[in-house]
């Protein structure tokens, strides 16, 4: 492997290493596996990350492959930020926003900058982006594009993928291109090309079109999805585009080195409502309610008895005199943002009469400090991650499924039930009102039996939520996790189409091998860690 390095330092600008300890240190993202890296690559500009495509291409044309995994903080839970050949770190140098649009709010920025500082800058223009991820203190863009994450704000506005518009991305073979929506004539220009490029996009045109029926039924009933590859937003009446396609792909696909983003306009003034329900199935039925309010709320979170519990008992003063005591089964905040103050009153004024209608405590907050409280409980589910017994830590391997809103209440008894059979604690937080809830329940990997356990609540845990009509994830991606059970969510017609796309833009398998598509169990079982930790995250306190 060293001749490779040598070759690769001799050809970019950025560096590359191969030492020990920088392997070891890429070994894990924040997922519960474990692969060393052969080398490490700080690309610090396109042309590096083209030369090292290229070269890595050529030897696999010579029948050598090596792997390139691109990779941003490596806050991955899926175990997509890791692999054995090249991992290429995109924020120690391409972290520039290259430019700000003010009249259309859009923003152009290098994959590896920190989003956490991309929306600081957003919101001295009063701009932000909506779907940003708990993570966002330390995540980059360049992951979130590519994993297609979404948040706390995603009810309302979307996920990643309804933001990028365009993007400069690398191919397998050290080719550049530039995506964004393509009118007919462009499209057909494209068709003509002798390049890579022109195979892909006839290769992809005719895929599509041979699966035109089976793929409009490729989307499971549920309001957010990062599962499988994005194949109905590809070909659509208003143009061709491969952007939607590339978010989401986990790195699978290409590697993206520039990314255009749409912006929002950001309203500081909302309305935060905290209700307190001792009763699940009231609190999903009002939340199936007030998803029929004439706006959508900017945000409907929960957590769960167990998580207050846990922040009662770690962090009290986080409680005081903002939950009422004795603590409730489900807190559950809702935020109206809208920027026409008379509409956002009017709305928090519906959420509360439908509150008094069920008789559920509850408080309304406008003022910024009060807010802040409220939002800390939440927010507070970070403890829950970070939180070891002796060796038993939380862990996320059942952490983002999502059903459709109307089943929610039975997959929470459910997920409950789940649990106990399995003697775990673990808490619920998250996104409510798209039935989309995070959950890391407390196992110890050194043990036997919890490593064998381990495997059984994965397939209990899909397989419900599968045949829930629902998706095996909802912002934080396949990865190697739940590649396992992409196949079982699609079925085996959509998910040979997703292989065959996998082919079409990854002859020889380059790009980030062994993640979403083709992922072998036994190889999965093998990379399980020993012990788990957060350590690429202790600078931050995270939160989720
Ligand atoms: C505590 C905690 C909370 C989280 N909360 C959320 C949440 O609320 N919502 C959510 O969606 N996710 C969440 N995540 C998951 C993860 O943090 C996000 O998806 C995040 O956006 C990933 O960004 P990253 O920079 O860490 O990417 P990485 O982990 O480094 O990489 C993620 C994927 O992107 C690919 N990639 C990175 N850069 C490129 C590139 N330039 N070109 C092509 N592919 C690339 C990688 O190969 C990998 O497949 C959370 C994780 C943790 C640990």
């Amino acid at each position: 492997m060293n001749k490779v390095a040598h070759y690769l330092q001799e050809h970019l600008v950025g560096e590359v290493m191969t030492s020990a300890d920088a392997r070891r240190y890429f070994s894990t993202d924040t997922s519960i596996f474990t692969q060393t890296p052969a080398l490490v690559v700080y690309p610090r500009n396109e042309n590096d990350i083209r030369k090292t495509a290229r070269f890595t291409w050529q030897l696999a044309e010579r029948g050598r492959a090596i792997p390139i995994t691109a990779r941003g903080s490596g806050t991955d839970q899926s175990g997509a930020a890791i692999g054995n050949g090249v991992l290429m770190i995109f924020p120690a140098h391409m972290h520039r926003i290259l430019e700000l649009d003010s009249k259309t709010g859009n923003v152009t920025v290098e994959p590896g900058i920190n989003y956490g500082k991309l929306q600081q800058t957003l919101l001295t223009h009063n701009r932000f982006l909506p779907p940003y991820p708990a993570s966002i203190e330390y995540c980059t863009i360049g992951g979130a594009v590519a994993n297609n994450a979404s948040g706390e704000k995603s009810l309302k506005y979307g996920d990643t993928r309804g933001f990028v518009k365009a993007m400069r991305v690398v191919l397998a073979n050290g080719e550049v291109i530039e995506t964004k929506k393509l009118s007919k004539r462009e499209l057909s220009k494209k068709l003509g090309l002798a390049t890579f490029e022109g195979e892909i996009y006839r290769a992809l045109d005719a895929l599509l079109e041979e699966n035109k029926d089976l793929l409009k039924q490729m989307q499971p009933g549920v309001t957010k999805n990062s599962a499988g590859y994005a194949l109905d937003l590809v070909k659509r009446k208003d143009g061709f585009d491969l952007t939607p396609l590339f978010v989401g792909a986990q790195g699978t696909l290409g590697l993206i080195s520039e990314i255009t983003l749409q912006t929002e306009v950001h309203t500081p003034n909302t309305t935060l409502i905290a209700a307190q329900f001792d009763d699940l199935k009231v609190a999903c039925q009002i939340i199936m309610e007030l998803r029929k309010l004439p706006d959508l709320p900017s945000a409907m979170e929960i957590v769960d008895e167990h998580l207050l519990k846990f922040v009662q008992t770690h962090n009290p003063n986080l409680l005081q005199g903002v939950v009422n005591q004795p603590l409730p089964k489900i807190l559950l905040l809702l935020e109206f943002d809208n920027p026409a103050e008379r509409q956002q009153k009017r709305l928090a004024k519906k959420a509360t009469k439908l509150l008094n209608k069920y008789q559920v405590s509850h408080r309304l907050e406008t003022e910024a400090q009060a807010k802040e409280a409220l939002w800390r409980i939440r927010h507070s589910a970070a403890t829950v991650t970070s939180y070891s017994e002796g060796n038993s830590k939380a862990i996320p391997i059942i952490e983002d499924g999502v059903v459709p809103v109307e089943r929610f209440n039975e997959y929470l008894d459910a997920v409950y039930q789940l649990f106990d059979r399995y003697q775990l604690a673990s808490a619920v937080w998250g996104h409510a009102g798209d039935a989309n809830v995070h959950m890391q329940p407390l196992m110890d990997l050194s043990q036997v039996g919890d490593r064998q356990k381990l495997f059984k609540l994965l397939d209990e845990y899909y397989n419900l939520v599968i045949s829930m009509g629902g998706s095996t994830t909802g912002e934080h991606g396949d990865g190697r996790l739940r590649g396992l059970y992409l196949q079982n969510l699609y079925g085996p017609e959509i998910y040979e189409v997703f292989r065959k796309v996998k082919k079409i833009f990854d002859p020889y398998n380059t790009l980030n091998p062994g993640v979403k598509i083709d992922v072998s169990l036994d190889q999965v079982k093998s990379m399980v860690r020993q012990e788990y930790s957060l350590e690429h995250l202790y600078d931050h306190m995270p939160r989720s």
